[in-house]
This record gives structure tokens, C-alpha cells and sequence, in this order.
């Protein structure tokens, strides 16, 4: 009789350097050892992702979560907040074509989320990237129907946290908004931690903020006395305009981004800086790292750009893309300047 679990370590040990071999391994598990099964399709699940093949990837993911609904215990530490998780599948909206342009999309990748420490149960584990090839553009093919309800009862202390080393990489984003803007009256959409909002009350902007969490928005209204608003962007109601609008890691969660930008441009003063930090999936990082890019991940992101997507919507929606960053605060992520251009003659 076959070793499975000796046959197991050796697959273990190809992994990433012979998936192929491993691969093959896994199915003759699968195939014949019923208390291996779960986790064999779990990697089989996450080779199929890196060979290129998302549906298949798709099929094992979701398999050995069925087979297995407490499937983290067997990667997961028993420290990490998803160790406990056990799997029920949540009621789904699938998304079949792109949210910017309306054309029907290809399967992209796969990955299972949970391995992630802001992990939310009542989304699936396991999600579907597609590709918009009329835009290059990436979209989540599943998110659950409850959405904001999870999104809003849901938050991370980590996230109240702010990170202050990044405050001199942020003065010298300022800097340059300074000199482009035609004034100091600053939205920032998304407050988080409140690090944004902070150097720029340092700097001297009048600075106004909004975020959808009530916890976050309170907080940061009370640490650094300004007003912050909790609303969703597209409800966000005012009569003033605004001379810059930073939009940090909010785009990749919207499910209409179009939206977002459209009524970030409707804020705007003429000539006004629109800062946005999202990640590139065709950043360098994104790049190197392959599948081990934590980006895959986040299950309450919905959205990924490209420097091509995004240039291309943003003059679409008339802005002016007049700079890029790689971003020094998140790996991948590309932080690009774009100037509301003034309204052509009707
Ligand atoms: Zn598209």
C-alpha cells in the first residue's frame, strides 16, 4: 500500500520549485486518501493558480472548503484571528463584466483570502479576479449581498493605529499637491488611521474628511479636531467645493469606481489635485512576488487598476494624469496626481 502521507511531504517539498510534480502528486492523493483530500485540494487549488489556470484553481479552492469547512486549522497558526474560521458559503452577487466599461471579462486568478489577518467572515474565502481585456482592468467576481452591512460592522484596532513613520513621506506628497493646487481646502476620502489628515493639518490645509466606519471617523474627528463626515462617498452631500480631494486606498473598495472618480471630479475646483494610492497589479512588486503578493488577498477589495486603466478612465473623465509614484507606504501600490482639467467650451 502507497505511503500517502511520505508522498504528501515530498509534494510538500516541490512546491513553487516543481509545481507541476507537485501537482500531480496532490491529485493521486486526492484521488485516494480521503483524510488528505481537503488539504490536498486546497494546494492543488493554489498551484492551478500559479500554472495559469484559474477556473481549475477556482474548483479545487472551493471543493476543499466544502470537504473541509474548518480547513485553516491545517495552515493557518492558532494565533491567527481566521483559525477558528468555519466555512458556510455566503449568499453571493456574481459579477460577470467589468464595473468601468460594461464588457464581459476573463478568468484571471484565484486565491483562498483567509490566509489574510483582516480576513471577514460572511465573505467568501475564496475569490475570483477577472480581467477586463477591452480595459485592462481586474474585478472580484463574487462579493457577498450583505456588502456594506459586513463593511460597516466590521473593523480592525490595527487600523486605528496611526502609522507615523509614514508622516515624512506623506509631508513630501504635500509638497507637491502645494504647488499644484489652486488652493488649501483639502476632502480626504477614507480617513483610516488618520495619518493623511494629520500632516496636512500640520501643514496648514484646511482639511475636511469622510469614512464610511463610524469608529474610524470619530476617531480621527477627535484626535486631530476636524470634521469628518461618515457617509459613503456617493451620499457625501455638500455645497462647497474642494481644491484637493485624496482618495488613499479607497478606490480598490468601491464597487462602481467610476462613480467615485466622476463625483470626486464633481468636487473639484477647476484645476484641483485628485491624489489617488491604489494598488498596480501590474506593479514591479506585484511583479516579483507573483501569488505571494498579499494584494490577492483582501477580500474587501473589489477593484484592482493598472497604470493604464486608471490613466485611461482618469482623462476619460477629465482629469489630467501629471504624475506617478510608487508608493513608499504599500508594497504595489501606485500613488498618481491627476488635475481637474477645465470644462471644454460647450
Ligand atoms: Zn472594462
Amino acid at each position: 500500500m502507497a505511503d500517502w502521507f511520505a508522498l504528501l511531504k515530498e509534494a510538500e517539498g516541490l512546491l513553487r520549485v516543481n509545481d507541476e510534480q507537485a501537482l500531480d502528486y496532490y491529485l493521486q492523493i486526492v484521488e485516494n486518501q480521503e483524510e488528505l483530500r481537503a488539504y490536498s485540494c486546497w494546494r492543488i487549488g493554489e498551484i492551478y493558480n500559479r500554472l495559469g489556470d484559474p477556473m481549475s484553481s477556482f474548483q479545487y479552492h472551493r471543493t476543499a472548503f466544502e470537504l473541509d469547512p474548518q480547513l485553516t486549522k491545517y495552515y493557518l497558526k492558532e494565533d491567527h484571528p481566521a483559525y477558528g474560521y468555519s466555512y458556510s458559503e455566503p449568499k453571493e452577487i456574481h459579477v460577470t463584466n467589468c464595473p468601468l466599461c460594461g464588457e464581459t471579462g476573463s478568468p484571471y486568478a484565484c486565491v483562498n483570502a483567509t490566509t489574510m489577518l483582516d480576513f471577514i467572515p460572511g465573505f467568501h474565502p475564496v475569490r475570483l479576479w477577472m480581467c477586463c481585456d477591452s480595459c485592462h482592468h481586474l474585478f472580484a467576481c463574487n462579493y457577498p449581498e450583505n456588502l456594506s452591512e459586513l463593511l460597516s460592522n466590521s473593523q480592525f484596532d490595527f487600523n486605528l493605529d496611526p502609522r507615523t513613520a509614514r508622516f515624512p513621506g506623506i509631508c513630501q506628497t504635500l509638497k507637491q499637491i502645494q504647488y499644484l493646487a489652486p488652493g488649501d481646502r483639502l476632502l480626504e476620502v477614507g480617513v483610516g488611521a488618520g495619518e493623511f489628515a494629520a500632516v496636512a493639518k500640520e501643514m496648514l490645509f484646511d482639511v475636511n474628511g469622510l469614512d464610511i466606519r463610524l469608529p474610524y471617523a470619530n476617531a480621527v474627528s477627535n484626535m486631530l479636531n476636524i470634521p469628518v463626515h461618515t457617509c459613503d462617498f456617493q451620499d457625501f452631500e455638500t455645497s462647497e467645493n474642494f481644491d484637493i480631494i485624496i482618495m488613499g486606498d479607497v478606490i480598490e473598495h468601491i464597487l462602481d469606481p467610476i462613480q467615485a472618480l466622476r463625483k470626486a471630479h464633481s468636487l473639484l475646483n477647476e484645476k484641483g489635485v485628485l491624489w489617488i494610492s491604489t494598488p498596480n497589479f501590474e506593479s514591479a512588486y506585484s511583479m516579483v512576488r507573483k501569488d505571494a503578493d498579499p494584494m490577492w488577498r483582501v477580500v474587501e477589495h473589489l477593484n484592482y487598476f493598472s497604470f493604464i486603466s486608471l490613466s485611461k478612465w482618469l482623462n476619460r473623465l477629465g482629469f489630467e494624469v501629471v504624475d506617478y509614484q510608487v508608493s513608499s507606504s504599500y508594497n504595489g501600490s501606485m500613488e498618481v496626481i491627476a488635475i481637474k482639467k477645465p470644462d471644454e467650451a460647450a
